[in-house]
């Protein structure tokens, strides 16, 4: 058998403990499949903010360095953009259309969670999106048996079933990742508590999480947040009040930083409706009690409207006080946290998959609307420039 070079380079690096940075030393002139070039790479897994370039090959990452020198088969001009790790969106519906997953990743989300469209009765839909979506995806089961509904998922107690939730998670072990409880008055009525103990008896039985839609529930939060285990994600988590994070006064109610204390995550879920109000952002925010993952609530609808795109649901909070780096930690290396399949994912270490979202950061003066119809100016944006997707390049 003969192999050329580049055949040969790749059995190196594929075989018995030889990494790609050793086969290049054997031909300095290695050629990559891309390299993502002269970008502002942000890694907050590494605590990397500087200019480099992103070489991969088969698949991964391979070298982050400053002026490779080596080629590619394709090479990308990054210069001018900022250049991260593949942006993981926790709360989605992109479960809902067909063509949700390639509209999210062409936003740069190369990992994303339809979290809770459908129950039981309808969960095949969103997992068929899921499976044969071009970027990694898991799906939430809505302890609803019949998905999201306009009168409410759960105002009826009965579609709240166990059993129903149970065979639904047996049938797609392989995607299903965890149980999406919506709580709201308008989604649960007084129902929210007996609702959140089922989802969390499924969740536990099948050892997954549970996801809370919390905000405006009749249940006071503090006895909601008992019933959260390490691991579970409570989202929405700037709703106004009734029942929001804070108090009158502005604290944290303490049952939310037990919650927090004991691996609880808080996720944005920005949303369209009664999720998100600049006055309550504002408080939150000024605590220091800062969301552990942003997320988009992503819709067809959102897309029009309010949340747009992810990088867009990122740039809200720097006006609150964050850190570029660090709001994009909460939509890379803190989300890929959250659930087990994504753990891999969210950072650029060489040998990681290679997925790559290219942003440009704006500056000027640009407007966000809350979903109370409310504005903020904010005086940078981050908009989408480009994906690379398991080390290709998304047309
Ligand atoms: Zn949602």
């Amino acid at each position: 058998m003969t192999l050329n070079r580049r055949q040969f380079v790749r059995a190196l690096a594929a075989g018995s403990g030889y990494t790609a940075a050793s086969a290049r030393g054997v031909f300095a002139q290695a050629p990559y499949d891309l390299i993502v070039k002269g970008g502002r790479v942000i890694d907050p897994s590494v605590r990397l903010d500087a200019v480099r370039d992103v070489a991969v090959a088969n698949g991964r990452i391979a070298a982050v360095e400053a002026d490779l020198a080596a080629s590619a088969i394709e090479t990308i001009d990054a210069a001018g953009k900022l250049v991260v790790p593949g942006l993981i969106d926790i709360h989605t519906h992109a479960g809902r259309v067909k063509d949700g997953p390639s509209l999210c990743l062409a936003d740069g989300v190369t990992g994303f969670v339809d979290a809770g469209s459908q129950g039981a009765d309808a969960i095949a839909e969103p997992v068929a999106i899921a499976r044969s979506a071009p970027q990694i995806a898991r799906v939430l089961v809505n302890i609803g048996r019949a998905g999201i509904l306009p009168d409410g998922d759960t105002m009826n107690l009965a579609r709240a079933d166990v059993g129903a939730a149970r065979d639904a998670i047996a049938r797609h072990t392989d995607l299903i990742v965890g149980v999406k409880a919506r709580l709201s008055r308008d989604v649960a009525g007084t129902n929210d508590l007996e609702v959140l103990k089922r989802a969390r008896e499924v969740a536990s039985q099948a050892g997954l999480q549970v996801m809370i839609h919390m905000g405006q529930t009749m249940t006071a939060l503090p006895q909601l947040m008992e019933l959260l285990r390490p691991g579970d994600v409570v989202t929405h988590m700037f709703a106004p009040p009734p029942n929001s994070i804070i108090d009158d006064r502005g604290r944290i109610l303490p049952e939310v930083l037990a919650a927090r204390r004991r691996g609880v995550w808080f996720d944005v879920g920005n949303g369209r409706t009664g999720h998100l109000r600049w006055d309550t952002v504002e408080k939150v925010m000024q605590t220091g009690f800062w969301p552990d993952t942003f997320s988009t609530d992503w819709t067809p609808e959102g897309r029009a409207a309010q949340v747009f795109n992810f990088p867009n649901v990122m740039s809200k909070f720097f006006d609150f006080g964050m850190p570029l780096d660090q709001a994009i930690a909460r939509a890379t290396v803190n989300a890929s946290r959250v659930f087990e399949a994504f753990r891999d994912r969210g950072t650029l270490n060489v040998g990681a998959p290679a997925d790559i979202a290219l942003l440009e950061l704006r500056s000027g003066s640009f407007e966000f609307v809350d979903n109370f119809t409310n504005t903020r100016t904010g005086h940078q944006k981050l908009f989408p420039a480009g994906t690379v997707l398991n080390g290709k390049r998304v047309a």
